[in-house]
C-alpha cells in the first residue's frame, strides 16, 4: 500500500473491478475474513496477540531510526518509545537516568537477543549537534547512525560477554589496515580516476579475474558475487577480462595510458549497467549509480574510502570499502574485523564489520565479504559509550522566520575529516 494524497483514489481488483468505496468493500472485508481464519488457526485470540508479538522484534538500528524520524520533543520519550518498539523486558523504570548510560543499557538488552546493530552505529562524538532549525526537519541525529536495512541472516556467534558492562563478541579478524584511499563515487565515473582505481585493485588483487572482480564489483561496488560470477560467464566476458586486465597492467609498468581500457573493464563487470541496481538492493541504478545515492550515504559520504587489509596470517591484501570516523593517516595499522552469518538488507552475508581502535568502533563496512581461509576468530571488547543520543527538539513551531530551510548534506552531519592537505592516501 503507498502513501498518497489524492482525494479520488480507486482502487481495482485482481478481476480489474473498480472498487468506488474500497474501505468498505475490500479492506475492511479482508481483514475481517484474515482474522477469521488467523482464529482458526490459532484457536484463541489472545494467542494471535503473543504469536504477533514474539515475531514482531525489531533492530536497535531500526528502532533508533523510526524514532529519530518521528521527532520526539521531551528527551525521556525517546526512552519510552524505543522499549516500546523493540518489545524487549526492559522497562524505562529500570533504566539509569543517565542518557549515555540508559542507551547502553538498552543496547545491552539487544545484542543479549543477538541484535549486533548497536555495534554498528555512528558514535554521538563523530556526529555534528545539530542546530534548532536542523532538529525542526530531522529531529534526532539519525541520518548517518543506521541506514542498513532490516536483518536478513543473524550472527553465526550470537552469544556475547559482558566484561566491566561492555560486549564481548565473537568476530572475524580480517587483518590491518596497510593502507587507504580516498573513493568518491563521482570519481568513479570518470576514465581517469576508473582507470586509477582499478590499477590500484590490480596492484593487490593481481591478474587472476575471480579476485579482480570480486574486489571491485563485490566488495567496493556491493554487487551479489554469485550474480558477478554469473555474468562473467555469459558472453565470454571472463576471457576479455583476461585480455583486459593484461592491457591494464602495462600500462601500470609504466606504459601509455589507453583511453577506455577502465570503462571497457567497468562495462565487462557491469558496473554501469542499469539492470544491475547494486546487486540485491533492488533499484533501477547502476553499482556506480548506486554510489551515488544509499550506496554512498551507508559509507558516510565523503568519509568513503577504499581500505586495503592484510591478512595477519597469510599476508594476502584485500580492499574493501569503508566509511571512516577518524582522519586516515590514524588508522594505519588498526584491526578490521567482520562479524560472520549476519546479513542487513543492504549488506553481503558475513559482510558487515568495523574497524577497532583502543576498543572503539572507528569505521564500518557493509561489503567485506569472506576474504582468504586463514583461521582467525577473536574475542573482542566493544566499548558502548558513545551511541548517538536523543536530543530534544526545541524548535519553536509558529515562529517560522521565512527563511529557506536547507537539506543538511551528510558530510556536514559528521565531524571527520578524514583527509587533510590536499591527501589523497595514507600508507
Ligand atoms: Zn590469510
Amino acid at each position: 500500500m503507498e502513501y498518497t494524497q489524492s482525494r479520488q483514489i480507486w482502487v481495482m481488483t485482481q478481476e480489474y473491478e473498480l472498487v468506488h468505496d474500497p474501505i468498505h468493500e475490500c479492506i475492511i472485508p479482508a481483514l475481517s475474513g484474515r482474522w477469521e481464519e488467523e482464529k482458526k488457526l490459532f484457536g484463541h485470540t489472545h494467542r494471535i496477540e503473543q504469536a504477533t508479538l514474539k515475531d514482531g522484534s525489531v533492530l536497535f538500528g531500526i528502532a533508533y531510526e523510526l524514532l529519530s524520524h518521528r521527532c520526539v520533543t521531551i528527551r525521556r520519550d525517546f526512552f519510552h518509545g524505543i522499549l516500546g518498539i523493540l518489545k524487549t523486558d526492559l522497562e524505562e523504570s529500570a533504566l539509569s537516568q543517565d542518557f549515555n548510560q540508559a542507551m547502553q543499557q538498552v543496547a545491552v538488552s539487544c545484542l543479549k537477543k543477538g541484535d549486533f546493530s548497536p555495534l554498528l552505529m555512528i558514535p554521538a562524538t563523530a556526529q555534528e549537534e545539530l542546530d534548532e532549525r536542523d532538529l525542526r526537519s530531522t529531529g534526532y541525529m539519525d541520518i548517518c547512525s543506521w541506514g542498513i536495512g532490516e536483518e536478513r541472516s543473524p550472527a553465526k556467534f550470537p552469544n556475547i560477554e559482558l566484561s566491566s558492562g561492555s560486549p564481548v563478541i565473537q568476530v572475524e579478524c580480517i587483518g590491518t589496515v596497510k593502507s587507504i584511499w580516498r573513493l568518491l563515487p563521482e570519481e568513479l565515473s570518470h576514465e581517469r580516476n576508473l582507470t586509477v582505481l582499478l590499477r590500484l585493485v590490480l596492484e593487490i588483487t593481481g591478474p587472476k579475474p575471480e579476485d579482480f572482480q570480486t574486489a571491485v564489483a563485490v566488495r567496493l561496488l556491493g554487487q551479489e558475487i554469485e550474480k558477478v560470477r554469473e555474468r562473467m560467464l555469459k558472453e565470454n566476458r571472463t576471457e576479455k577480462l583476461i585480455q583486459l586486465l593484461r592491457r591494464l597492467e602495462d600500462t601500470s609498468r609504466g606504459g601509455e595510458l589507453e583511453h577506455g581500457v577502465a570503462s571497457e573493464i567497468g562495462e565487462t563487470l557491469g558496473l554501469t549497467d542499469l539492470s544491475l541496481g547494486g546487486g540485491h538492493h533492488r533499484v533501477v541504478e547502476s553499482p556506480i549509480g548506486f554510489m551515488f545515492s544509499h550506496g554512498g550515504t551507508m559509507h558516510l559520504s565523503e568519509t568513503g574510502v577504499m581500505v586495503v587489509v592484510n591478512c595477519m596470517h597469510c599476508h594476502q591484501p584485500f580492499p574493501i570499502r569503508a566509511g571512516l570516523l577518524k582522519p586516515a593517516s590514524s588508522l594505519i595499522g588498526v584491526k578490521a574485523y567482520r562479524i560472520p552469518g549476519l546479513r542487513y538488507r543492504f549488506t553481503h552475508q558475513g559482510g558487515a564489520g568495523f574497524l577497532l581502535q583502543d576498543g572503539k568502533m572507528v569505521g564500518r563496512f557493509i561489503w567485506g565479504i569472506p576474504t582468504c581461509s586463514c583461521p582467525r576468530i577473536e574475542q573482542v571488547k566493544v566499548n558502548l559509550d558513545d551511541l548517538p543520543l536523543p536530543k530534544p527538539n526545541t524548535y519553536n513551531y509558529g515562529t517560522d522566520d521565512g527563511r529557506e530551510w536547507i537539506p543538511m548534506d551528510i558530510e556536514k552531519r559528521l565531524k571527520v575529516n578524514v583527509w587533510t592537505g590536499g591527501q589523497t592516501h595514507a600508507s
